[in-house]
């Protein structure tokens, strides 16, 4: 609901606007359009932060802005971890797998990407949940002073945190099961003998770590190929753990050092345990209280 200007005859108001009145001390009122709300989902990666988006996105009437500098490039599904048509469960996501892959997909680039798409979510009276793990991408959009983002939008930042040991054998595990989803033959057909590994999505983790094995796969028997293939993964793991490492210190920053009121969920039991048991102590300490964190922020 936007309130329409009013008349009044104080000058300690505040957004007050002198107007010529004939000798009359009157001035126009305008005041400030209500913000309108946002969710941030953040986390390092494998916490899970899709997960939870589109547990939010199901409870709320909701659209999701993907902050994943990687995920917003065509391709590399497997290699990005980009949640599937079905993990979606229809609900609609902005930006991703939209951008050019070899071309390079810059901060401001995503600020005016990401700024449009929630201009449109709210105009259709939805959510926008922004959710990724590029960090800096979501900073420099919300405190970035040409977007006047904080001016326009009020925003209830949800942090998933798994424990770092935990979290590292997660990601590690993973890495093995993308490789047997084929992730392999993903990035074959994506690398040339002159291939660039510094632009667009051929800087993604999982790429430049294979080159070794390309180059020597057609000349190498099965016994070397196989163990550059293990060293490839391994470097992909590690690579993986540093990159969950340095998300959560510049998480860590952002609430500490810059004073964002970020709202902490710790979902370690949740990885921890697995099957049924994995899925209610996700419910228990992710989808509860956040359901209850993101009610308050939007309907107090
Ligand atoms: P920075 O300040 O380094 O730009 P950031 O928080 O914006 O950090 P991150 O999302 O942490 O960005 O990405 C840093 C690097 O990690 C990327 O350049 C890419 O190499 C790799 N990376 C990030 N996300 C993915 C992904 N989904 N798949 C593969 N690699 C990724």
């Amino acid at each position: 609901m936007r309130m329409s200007s009013m008349i009044v005859c104080k000058r300690t108001q505040p957004f007050l606007h002198n107007i010529p009145t004939g000798g009359l001390d009157m001035q126009i009122l305008r005041p400030q359009p209500p913000k309108e709300k946002v969710v941030v989902v953040m986390g390092a990666t494998g916490t899970g932060k899709s997960r939870l988006s589109i547990d939010l996105a199901t409870r709320f009437p909701a659209e999701i802005v993907n902050s994943d500098k990687m995920q917003v490039y065509e391709g590399l599904n497997i290699v990005t971890n980009k949640i599937t048509e079905e993990e979606r469960r229809g609900v609609p996501h902005h930006l991703l797998g939209v951008i050019d892959p070899t071309s390079d997909f810059t901060a401001s680039n995503f600020c005016n990407m990401a700024s449009a798409a929630m201009k449109s979510i709210v105009s259709r009276e939805q959510i926008p949940i922004i959710a990724g793990g590029s960090n800096s991408y979501i900073e420099a959009l919300v405190d970035d002073d040409d977007y006047e983002f904080r001016s326009r939008y009020e925003c209830c930042f949800v942090w998933v945190d798994v424990s770092l040991p935990v979290l590292h054998s997660f990601v590690s595990e993973r890495v093995d099961r993308m490789v047997e989803k084929g992730m392999l033959e993903e990035v074959r057909k994506m690398v040339t003998p002159h291939v660039d590994y510094s632009r667009g999505i051929m800087k993604a983790i999982g790429v430049p770590e294979f080159d070794k094995y390309f180059r020597a796969e057609s000349f190498s028997d099965e016994e070397t190929r196989a163990i550059l293939l293990e060293e490839a993964k391994n470097e992909i793991k590690i690579n993986t753990c540093i990159l969950a490492r340095r998300q959560l210190e510049k998480i860590k920053r952002l609430r500490n050092v810059k004073g964002w009121r970020v709202h902490r969920l710790d979902a370690t039991e949740a990885f921890r345990k697995c099957g049924e048991e994995g899925e209610e102590a996700w419910e228990k300490l992710v989808v509860g209280p956040s359901t209850m964190i993101v009610g308050r922020f939007l309907y107090n």
